[in-house]
């Protein structure tokens, strides 16, 4: 069967995810080159086509679950773009929906198979429903549909077709579910501005820790008395005044305990107001002497974006890397600039609120994607496959990042426990034991 022999190809190509890490490190300045491929439904003989991306360049990061974006620029303008690699290898019919790797796509397919597919990607079928309800929104199907649609052609027609037993297939379906997180991924981490154009660009979990503290002093300096509207020491100021003068009015009216009791009140407040009034200097002073914002930090200046790019930005970083804890405490700080703030009577701001709750549905999307491919990884593991040790290794290390990217604490400690408890010398062991660490203080 020459079947076989490509979907085989891919599936190794794939499962040698873990050397793209190296293949990061090594050729950062690749040039991303595009081809362009078309082929014929085999289901509904719709002629389309997609443009395949061929880049090795890694310059845009790769994630602890070995993601690795390449750093493009776009057409249409001087934004920097991370594109997942590999995103394009799926070609969908945008009238049956039809999907499967370039290198497949044209192959015939039986009658059984062919009624099948059709059966599962039938209109109003929710796989059908899902992406044409999207469609919309995302101009087109997006990439992350296509995999989606991929695996679920694969996994409904596909396995029986190439060989339902056969490893490489099932690993291979689980890594179109992988990468259709992956696209969602993507998608977060280029929305304007992108995290690329913010400097974010993680190869390992100490570097996204240290790009996440970058974003966080550059709200801080934002949040700064004098730098931003926001300034607590003057607003505390205000409030203690504004209690002076209550008491001020009940001291004239109350009876001579309340007035006894205003008065020490009134001493009091008279204190923590002058406290607070030197506190605000020595800040002014301090930040007067600091240095200009990324001046000689050779990152990219943070300082140019406002407030509410750089706490959606601290989300997408988090998001990225895989903290979800600290995912979850910056898009509380994010709904709370977005709420406004009664304080400097600043109004709730609608289109970041909308914003954010675009991002929370893609994340919970991306989620939803991860599971189905850390279940299938998980599956193929319980029943002691693949029969390589050190495969076997790898993929109990994707099980435990996945695990942790969707908030499994308990399961990702596990599992990057069992890599460990294999081997600490090797790059895989030593990034599980950075995670497992992480995993348990949060650091
Ligand atoms: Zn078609």
């Amino acid at each position: 069967m020459q079947r076989s022999s490509p979907l085989h190809r891919a599936a190794l190509a794939l499962s040698g995810a873990v050397a793209l890490v190296a293949a990061a490190l090594a050729a950062p300045d690749a040039r991303a080159d595009r081809r362009v491929v078309e082929e014929r439904c085999p289901i509904c003989a719709t002629v389309s086509g997609t443009s395949i991306h061929e880049s090795q360049n890694t310059a845009g990061g790769v994630d602890t679950d070995f993601c690795a974006y390449t750093l493009e620029r776009r057409a249409d303008g001087d934004r920097l773009e991370a594109t997942a690699l590999g995103r394009d290898d799926v070609i969908t019919c945008p009238r049956c929906l039809y999907s499967a790797l370039h290198d497949h796509f044209g192959q015939a397919l039986t009658d059984a198979d062919a009624r099948k597919i059709r059966e599962t990607l039938r209109t109003g079928s929710p796989v059908a429903s899902r992406v044409r309800a999207a469609q919309a929104e995302d101009g087109g199907i997006a990439a992350a549909r296509r995999f989606e649609l991929a695996a679920t052609c694969y996994e409904q027609a596909g396995l029986a077709r190439l060989g339902a037993t056969s490893i490489d297939v099932r690993l291979f379906v689980g890594h179109l579910w992988h990468r259709a997180a992956w696209c969602l991924r993507e998608r977060i981490s280029s929305e304007s501005p992108s995290l690329a154009e913010i400097g974010f660009r993680p190869t390992t979990i100490d570097d996204a820790l240290a790009g996440l503290a970058a974003i966080d002093a550059a709200i801080a300096r934002r949040r700064a008395p004098g730098a931003g509207r926001e300034d607590p020491l003057a607003a505390a100021i205000a409030e203690v005044s504004e209690s002076r003068r209550a008491l001020a009015v009940a001291e004239r009216h109350g009876p001579a305990a309340a007035r006894y009791v205003a008065s020490l009140a009134r001493d009091r407040l008279a204190e923590i107001a002058d406290r607070l009034r030197k506190a605000q200097a020595v800040m002014r002073e301090r930040e007067a002497l600091r240095p200009e914002p990324g001046a000689g930090e050779g990152g990219p200046d943070l300082a140019r974006f406002d407030e509410r790019t750089l706490v959606v930005a601290a989300v997408r970083a988090c998001h990225r890397a895989g903290l979800v804890q600290e995912r979850q405490v910056r898009l509380l700080d994010a709904q709370r600039v977005a709420s406004g703030s009664e304080r400097s009577r600043s109004a709730p701001d609608s289109l970041l609120q909308d914003q954010l709750t675009r991002l929370e549905g893609l994340i919970q999307e991306e989620d939803r994607l991860l599971g189905a491919a850390r279940d299938r990884y998980a599956k193929i593991l319980a029943e002691g496959r693949p029969g390589e040790p050190t495969e076997r290794r790898r993929y109990r290390f994707l099980e435990a990042d996945l695990s942790r990217r969707i908030g499994e604490v308990d399961r990702a400690r596990g599992g990057f426990a069992s890599v460990v408890a294999e081997g600490r010398e090797d790059a895989l062991g030593a990034i599980a034991e950075r995670l497992l660490r992480l995993v348990e203080t949060g650091r």
